[in-house]
């Protein structure tokens, strides 16, 4: 892949040094309000190296053209790059081969690829798709279309206080009217990191399928879908330093193989007629029409971005850097912690006294500091802890303690202002 080769040069698997990394990211160069940007928005989306956005420069500068049948060099070029990212994608979650990587819109499409394509062909009145409390909406409303669709049940896992899946009240729910257990590895609004592994053993042992939605376990540590072994792994590129409207479903071969196609169009077919048409092999039968070909190729410079940097040292920085701010947001009485598992990655949801937590959003912009205030796209979740609504400052490999100190500084504000 066209990666920047000075800003891989500079990295070594060892060293993690959060100041060389910010120098890559131009956008953390701007000031918000007269004041340094401080992006704790990550849960969201995350900002781009200049060396994805290079790539993609550099793609529609010298190599743009429609990919596959392509004759001229061009279209050749664009297949190849556009496939090889497909590669990246695979070795970044040790999938066993290309073939298991399809490209999609993000997180929200792979969900509902296999919800339309895998589930609707095989669940039936009174099968059983079992989630949990702290899904985001997108692994849930397409199990609800399911349902709706086909007479299944959606039973929802609960939590403890603490945001953690109680394990053995999800292992009660299973039987062998499970079909499909689809459930996040980290959890978008409390940072739970769920024991995915377990939990995919305990579904196979009922003979259910398991999908993982990954978009937000993807840009923080490694991922090896065949240690998982679940049957399907969701992720999405614009939270992983890539583009937006990019992102992969992984699924085992011989599943993906077996799964009607999801939408109809060119880039899917064999041969058509207007008698019989058949369809193109596995990935290609899953994706109909021009994909989002740059954005698949910036796609796989961001992995190539993460894998010079280490997963594993991406990991460990920002559990410091959990440590860190949950000890900081703890010195302060009025902030209250929603989400505190035993595991958990560097996403702290919390409200501010009885400041509503749009108020503390608008104060904390004032002061250049990013974050997110709602419910996070997982109203269950943050309704589960009695709340509507919840501030939430998600980290990221480019975020410093100087980013956590200008966050607890500018909480210290809100409450003088609106305490
Ligand atoms: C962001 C997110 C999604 C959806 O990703 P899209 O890129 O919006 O499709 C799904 N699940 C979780 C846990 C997320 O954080």
């Amino acid at each position: 892949m066209n990666v920047q080769a000075d800003t891989i040069a500079q990295m070594t698997s060892t060293s993690f040094d959060p100041n060389r990394i910010i120098k890559d990211f131009p956008i953390l160069r701007r000031k918000v309000h007269g004041k340094r940007l401080v992006y704790l928005d990550n849960a969201a989306t995350s900002q781009k190296p200049q060396s994805v956005i290079n790539t993609v420069s550099r793609h529609y500068q010298q190599t743009n053209a429609n990919i596959h049948r392509g004759i001229h060099t061009l279209s050749v070029e664009s297949t190849n790059a556009y496939e090889a990212a497909r590669g990246n994608v695979q070795r970044f979650i040790n999938a066993s081969r290309p073939e298991e990587i399809i490209f999609v819109r993000g997180a929200t499409e792979a969900i509902n690829l296999v919800a339309q394509t895998y589930g609707r062909s095989t669940l039936k009145k009174g099968d059983e798709i079992l989630i949990s409390t702290m899904e985001h909406h997108s692994n849930i409303v397409p199990w609800q279309i399911l349902c709706e669709q086909t007479g299944a049940i959606l039973r929802v896992a609960p939590i403890n206080d603490a945001g953690e899946l109680m394990f053995s009240e999800y292992e009660q729910m299973l039987s062998q009217r499970t079909k499909i257990v689809a459930i996040t590895h980290i959890s978008n609004a409390l940072g739970t990191i769920n024991p995915i592994r377990k939990i995919t053993e305990a579904a196979h042992k009922h003979g259910a399928i398991v999908l993982v939605d990954g978009a937000q376990a993807a840009p923080h540590m490694p991922i090896d879908v065949q240690d998982i072994s679940c049957d399907f792994y969701a992720i999405t590129g614009h939270k992983m330093f890539g583009p937006v409207g990019i992102g992969a479903l992984y699924g085992r071969h011989e599943m993906l193989n077996q799964m009607p196609p999801y939408q109809g169009g060119g880039e899917m077919i064999l041969s058509v007629t207007f008698e019989k048409t058949t369809y193109n092999h596995v990935p290609h039968k899953f994706e109909a029409g021009t994909p989002n070909i740059v954005g698949a190729i910036g796609f796989g410079s961001a992995i190539d971005y993460l894998n010079a940097i280490g997963m594993e040292n991406i990991a460990a920085y920002e559990q410091e850097l959990l440590a860190y701010a949950t000890a900081a947001l703890q010195e302060i009485d009025q902030v209250q912690l929603i989400g505190t598992a035993q595991d958990k990655a560097a996403i702290l949801s919390f409200t501010v006294g009885d400041i509503h937590p749009h108020d503390v959003g608008t104060v904390l912009d004032q002061e250049g500091v990013a974050v997110r205030t709602g419910n996070h796209c997982a109203q269950p979740a943050v309704e589960r802890f009695g709340h509507s609504a919840t501030v939430r400052a998600s980290l990221a490999l480019y975020n410093t303690k100087e980013d956590i100190d200008a966050l607890t500084s500018a909480i210290r504000k809100t409450i003088e202002l609106l305490g």
